[in-house]
């Protein structure tokens, strides 16, 4: 067994940013065990003062539309060029330790990885939608009090795993295929309206007039929704992370909205809702994997299961009697 730090090795060598120690923290907090779980939140609690201070950026997109060229393309421009310390995290449901993962691919990014500015942490796998958003929000933290002051949370734009997203996140960029249609593209409208930009990637080669005739487009289409509580009008871009070229303009658009919603009081107003939101999701959370896991509750849950399928039981009667045990 790996050795086990106290909380105090664990928040020093944060704080630091020893990325061995933030690595192990993330497990922790990952972890479904409660003794890993008691010292993963006090180790939240240790370096929760100095987190806070990062941007936070929520990237979506069909898997193939470009997200990981995306994001190590700026992410490279951010490191590189702006001297950021940028981390990068995944909200994947679909993920699994076995493989399969869309966001958890060790080959992606390579370049961005191997930079000693950038951590990249693919999605917590074999939890359900709520224990992974959970997780990465506490990673968030973690990845803020290591130094890291712009944060990417990346997901597969295909459900609704971007609702917990956009709950995480101070700005969420959409990546978006020209001409492949909002139908093809399994985007639905509740994510373009969560939208703060949207780029079409892949402008280049052959690829660029249909990108610039998408941008009209989807420009068109974004100003037919009302406008947004943080009083910014989403903007659509063109970019190719294969040239580069559009891709330091996205994140003057991100510099853009956090200046605009920080001299407007939204941005510091949205993070306080974000972190009540938080509180509720945990308990409820918290609560429902405590219930699930209690011994009685899991003998008895079968039987109840069966006669709740079977019509012998009202879904709420049944419920009301495992409650009440
Ligand atoms: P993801 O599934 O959204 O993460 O997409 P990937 O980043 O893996 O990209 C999917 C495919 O599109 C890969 O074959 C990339 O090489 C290609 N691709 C990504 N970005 C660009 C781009 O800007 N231009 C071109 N021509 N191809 C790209």
């Amino acid at each position: 067994m790996a050795k086990r730090f106290s909380v105090s090795e664990y928040t020093d060598g944060i704080l630091a940013g020893n990325r061995v120690l933030l690595s192990r923290a993330i497990t922790l907090v990952e972890s479904t065990l409660p003794s890993d779980q008691a010292l993963a939140q006090q180790v939240l609690d240790a370096v929760l003062p100095y987190a806070g201070r990062s941007v936070r950026v929520g990237i979506t997109g069909v898997p193939g539309v470009g997200k990981s060229t995306f994001i190590e393309a700026l992410g490279l421009h951010l490191v590189r060029e702006l001297g950021h310390r940028l981390a990068v995290l995944a909200v994947d449901p679909t993920s699994q330790r076995s493989g399969g993962s869309i966001l958890g691919d060790k080959t992606r990014m390579n370049q961005l990885a191997a930079h000693q500015q950038a951590y990249i942490r693919p999605s917590p796998a074999g939890r359900s939608l709520g224990g992974v958003t959970r997780s990465t929000r506490e990673a968030l933290v973690l990845c803020e009090a290591a130094g890291h002051d712009v944060i990417f949370v990346e997901t597969v734009g295909v459900g609704q795993s971007e609702t917990a997203v956009h709950g995480m996140v101070d700005f969420f960029l959409l990546l978006m295929l020209a001409g492949a249609g909002d139908e093809l593209q399994g985007i639905k409208k509740g994510i373009m309206e969560m939208a703060d930009a949207v780029t079409i990637t892949k402008a280049d080669g052959g690829n660029e007039q249909a990108a610039r005739r998408a941008r009209v487009e989807y420009q068109n289409a974004l100003h037919l929704f009302p406008l947004a509580p943080s009083q910014w009008n989403p903007v659509v871009t063109v970019s190719s992370a294969v040239t580069g070229a559009g891709v330091p303009a996205v994140w003057q658009l991100v510099e853009q909205y956090v200046q605009q919603t920080q001299e407007s009081g939204y941005f510091q107003r949205r993070r306080q809702e974000q972190n009540l939101h938080w509180l509720h999701e945990t308990i409820r959370e918290t609560l429902e994997t405590r219930f699930y896991a209690r011994p009685d509750i899991a003998a008895r849950l079968p039987e109840i299961r069966e006669q709740v399928m079977n019509g012998r039981k009202s879904a709420f009667g049944a419920a009301e009697e495992l409650l009440g045990q």
